[in-house]
């Protein structure tokens, strides 16, 4: 299944130019939509709750600030980025008796759509811009002049113009200067929710924490243990996102290559892989939306209690002791 992917040359930033843009959040994903699409040329609000700690850092950066619903009933395109636990309460309340014929309705996450939380009238067009990445790199990346990849869904076309606005609001953040992937709201919530649990948080922070765990288990000082499982990491990850394995490989010693071939393997081996497996069939039949869903309402307790775990871990006070000592810190 081969995807296209569109860059500068084929968006029409008059497209979105041409929209009063209302950016519901100015959280991660809020801020740099925002600021992006303003130093896109574009026409931008941001709409917070009243008493909302954001009001005034979003005005500080020079940007028009309004209540969620007076945002929503200026804009022809509302962008939802408030926590997706909260956007269906949000959306119904605040936006929805805002949305008018001919409207588009945005999201970065396919995940309220896809699992049904938010069903949008049928004459407003549904898009979706999802960076894939933080939304701190979003905005770090633009203002150095690269960008972050972008998916770019359509989920309703009630103008027959939903693909232009989608291909033009990636270009206006700043995706097109890397590439717009084209894709469905199904793939982008089942394949995000994957990668960040299986391999990019999930999957990442266990394999460090195991790691560390090991050395420190079997008397190796907790300092060594992480300057070699957690502060490397980064070094050996921008040499494959720079150049490709083959690069990092290149880099790295024949005795850590030979001992990658063989270790690899016995560590993400094939119960590693079934387990992959059943956290993707877990996303697909929204199990994993609803356990979600239902921990928000109980007030995110299970969350809650595995954020305290992993704060209060040896790795993580080591690290905190160890980075002040770094001379760019200090
Ligand atoms: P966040 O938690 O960083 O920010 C949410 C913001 O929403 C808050 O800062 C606040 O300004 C606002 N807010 C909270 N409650 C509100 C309310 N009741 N009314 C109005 N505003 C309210 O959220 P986020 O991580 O940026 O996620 C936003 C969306 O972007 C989600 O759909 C998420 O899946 C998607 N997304 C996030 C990232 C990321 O880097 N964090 C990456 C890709 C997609
Ligand atoms: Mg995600
Ligand atoms: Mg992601």
């Amino acid at each position: 299944m081969a995807v296209t992917i569109y860059y500068e040359q084929d968006c029409d930033p008059s497209v979105i130019r041409g929209k009063k843009i209302a950016v519901i959040g100015y959280g991660s994903q809020g801020h740099a939509h925002a600021l992006n699409l303003r130093d896109s040329g574009c026409d931008v609000r941001v709409g917070l709750r009243e008493g909302s700690s954001s009001w005034a850092a979003a005005e500080e950066a020079g940007l028009a600030v309004k209540t969620v619903e007076e945002a929503a009933e200026e804009a022809d395109l509302v962008m939802i980025l408030v926590p997706d636990e909260l956007q269906p309460q949000v959306y119904e309340e605040q936006i929805a008796p805002h949305l008018h014929a001919g409207d588009t309705l945005a999201f970065a996450h396919g995940f309220n759509v896809h699992y049904g939380y938010i069903t949008p009238p049928e004459d407003v067009d549904v898009i979706m811009c999802a960076p894939k990445g933080p939304g701190h790199i979003v905005r770090r990346q633009f203002t150095e002049g690269s960008g972050v990849p972008d998916l770019a869904c359509v989920a309703q076309d009630a103008s027959g113009r939903a693909w232009d606005t989608a291909l033009s609001y990636c270009w206006g953040v700043g995706g097109a200067r890397s590439g717009i992937i084209k894709a469905t709201f199904a793939q982008e919530t089942e394949e995000d929710l994957f990668g960040e649990q299986a391999v990019l948080c999930g999957g990442l922070v266990e394999l460090v924490k195991a790691g560390f765990e090991t050395l420190v288990e079997a008397g190796y000082p907790p300092e060594l243990a992480y300057f070699e499982c957690y502060h490397e990491m980064k070094m050996i990850v921008d040499l494959m996102y720079e150049s490709g394995i083959h690069f990092m490989n290149y880099s790295i010693s024949n005795t850590a290559e030979y001992g990658e071939y063989y270790a690899g393997p016995k560590v993400i081996n094939e119960q590693s892989r079934e387990a992959m497996r059943e956290i993707l069939a877990r996303i697909q039949d929204g199990s994993f939306a609803r356990a979600f869903m239902a921990d928000c309402a109980d007030g995110h307790k299970w969350l809650l209690e595995q954020r305290e775990a992993i704060n209060t871990h040896e790795i993580e006070q080591t690290g905190e002791r160890i980075r002040q000592m770094f001379s760019w810190t200090r």
